[in-house]
Formats: structure tokens, C-alpha cells, sequence
């Protein structure tokens, strides 16, 4: 495995290793893209990608241009070390961890400005878009740089931030990215609480709060699966587990369409329940984000 800084040197080294395993046609390449961090999630998609791939490259890259300006940028977790040892342990090829000037262009740091990927704005200004402003327009825009600079076959993401995979898939859709883009299970702890790189963030008390949101999603997919079919007796379920935490959203939406919905269909995964939700810890709030299919 090797730990890769420089644009040049990953597309050169994906390139050689392509030509070693026999040429460019039927070698397929995977990514991951990450902020790092590395906890059971993010390894089932790695694992998933190696499984899937002659050639696997986890991205490892704290994105500045996602992060608002009050947002948590300085203090992410940031562990390259034992992120490259779980990398190489899960048989990846290259872990792909730039500088932000490895990746924007010196205007960037001039100017606080670069050219963006903006999604259409009823897309991007919901759900977690709404109290982050432009987050969505940076992830589109890094994600279509990595792919850009991997040409990559396929690229791996999680459930858990479904709106994010969402907008991702309409992203490869509308600018004809040839990317097949696979979306990967929610992975959680033992307990319930989704894995999430900004749990380190928790106290104890803060993460008992926290594993209320699961509690809350889950209750409410219990009741779903008895026949309430009322989006806001489901949210008022989901929300009566709650108190204690300073809720952002809880809303019911289309999987197809992440338009919000009143009374869900029948079947199984047509409505997705989100929850963004601010847990105090340490004097600071953490921000978590979690969904369930009804
Ligand atoms: P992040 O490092 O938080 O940007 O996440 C990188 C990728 O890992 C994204 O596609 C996330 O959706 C995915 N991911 C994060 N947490 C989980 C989880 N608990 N289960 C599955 N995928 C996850």
C-alpha cells in the first residue's frame, strides 16, 4: 500500500499498477472517499470497494470547502496514521491523503474562491443544506475533483448521509460522469447509535443522548411496520425520544426523489426518516445526522 500526497503521483502510480495487472480495459478501479477518521463505516466500504476492484484508493481528505465558516474544519479529528494502518490491513492500494494545496488551485487560497459543482438549489438548500449553506455545492465539487483526478470506475458511499448520496447520484447523472456509484448500509454501534467519525467528539453523558436518535428512528420504523402511514404521527414518535437534544430536523422523504412526503407508500425503502441533531459535549455542540427506510 501506498500513502499518496500529490495529484501527479496518484494518477501515475493508478496508471502503473493498471498496466501490471494486465492493461487498461478490464481493470476496474475503485474509490472511497473519506475525511478520515476511519471506524466501521467507512471499512465497509472499503471493504465492499476491495471486494469489487483489482485497484482500491481511500481518499483522505478534511475538505475545506464543505465546512461553513463556524463549523468544526480546524478541530475534525484528524489520525492519517491509523487510518493508513486500517487501509493497509483491508488491502487497500492507495490511501490518497492531500494537502488542501495539493487540491485547490492557489486562486483558492487568495481568493476564498474556485470553481464550484453546484447542484440545483431546491437540492442542496433541504435537510442538512439548510443549516449549511454551500456544503453541499464543496462535497459535489471535491468528489467530482477525485474523480477527475482517479478516474475511478466506481465510487463507494454511505446510507448515512443519504441526502449527500443522493445528491452524488444526481451529480453523475446530470454531468455524465461514467461512474457507477454505490451506496452502502448504515453501519452501528452495538447499540444502535450510527458510527460516525464526529462521535469521538462525545462525553459519556453527551453519547447517551446521542443513541436517542437511533431509538427515536427506530421506534418510529416499528410503528410504520404496524401501519401508521401519517408522516407526522411517525415524526412525532421519532421526536417524543428526543428531548435532550437540540433537534435541527426530522423529516420524512421520498428515497426516489428526497421530496417530503405526508403519507408513505407501501413496500419496503420508499420513505427514508432523517434526523440532524445537536448534542451538547464538552461545552461544544456536536452535530450528528442519522436516517432509517420505513
Ligand atoms: P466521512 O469521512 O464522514 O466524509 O464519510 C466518508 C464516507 O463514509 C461517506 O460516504 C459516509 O456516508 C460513509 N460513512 C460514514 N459513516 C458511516 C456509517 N456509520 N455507515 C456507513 N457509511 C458511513
Amino acid at each position: 500500500m501506498k500513502i499518496i500526497n500529490s495529484v501527479s503521483e496518484l494518477r501515475n502510480e493508478i496508471k502503473s499498477l493498471k498496466a501490471s495487472k494486465g492493461g487498461l480495459k478490464d481493470v476496474k478501479t475503485g474509490l472511497v472517499p473519506t475525511m478520515g477518521a476511519l471506524h466501521g463505516g467507512h471499512l465497509s466500504l472499503i471493504e465492499k470497494c476491495r471486494s469489487e476492484n483489482e485497484i482500491v484508493v481511500v481518499s483522505v481528505f478534511v475538505n475545506p470547502t464543505q465546512f461553513g465558516p463556524n463549523e468544526d474544519y480546524d478541530k475534525y479529528p484528524r489520525t492519517l496514521e491509523a487510518d493508513s494502518k486500517l487501509c493497509e490491513k483491508a488491502g487497500v492500494d492507495f490511501v490518497f491523503a492531500p494537502s488542501p494545496r495539493d487540491i485547490y488551485d492557489e486562486y483558492y487560497f487568495t481568493h476564498k474562491e474556485t470553481t464550484l459543482i453546484c447542484p440545483p438549489y431546491d437540492v442542496v438548500n433541504k435537510l442538512c443544506g439548510k443549516s449549511r449553506p454551500g456544503h453541499f455545492d464543496g462535497v459535489c465539487t471535491i468528489v467530482g475533483k477525485l474523480f477527475n483526478i482517479t478516474k475511478c470506475d466506481r465510487a463507494y458511499f454511505g446510507k448515512k448521509d443519504a441526502q449527500q448520496l443522493f445528491i452524488i447520484k444526481k451529480m453523475v447523472k446530470e454531468l455524465n460522469f461514467d461512474i457507477e456509484i454505490i451506496g452502502c448500509p448504515i453501519v452501528r454501534e452495538k447499540d444502535g447509535l450510527a458510527m460516525s467519525s464526529r462521535n469521538t467528539y462525545l462525553s459519556n453523558d453527551a453519547r447517551k443522548l446521542a443513541l436517542n436518535i437511533s431509538r427515536g428512528l427506530y421506534k418510529a420504523k416499528e410503528l410504520a411496520q404496524k401501519g401508521v402511514k401519517e408522516a407526522d404521527t411517525l415524526i412525532d414518535t421519532a421526536l417524543a425520544y428526543m428531548g435532550g437534544l437540540d433537534v435541527e430536523y426530522t423529516e420524512i422523504v421520498s428515497v426516489d426523489t428526497f421530496e417530503k412526503i405526508d403519507i408513505i407508500e407501501q413496500g419496503p425503502c420508499k420513505a427514508l426518516m432523517l434526523v440532524a441533531a445537536r448534542v451538547e459535549s464538552n461545552g461544544s455542540k456536536v452535530r450528528l445526522i442519522d436516517n432509517i427506510d420505513l
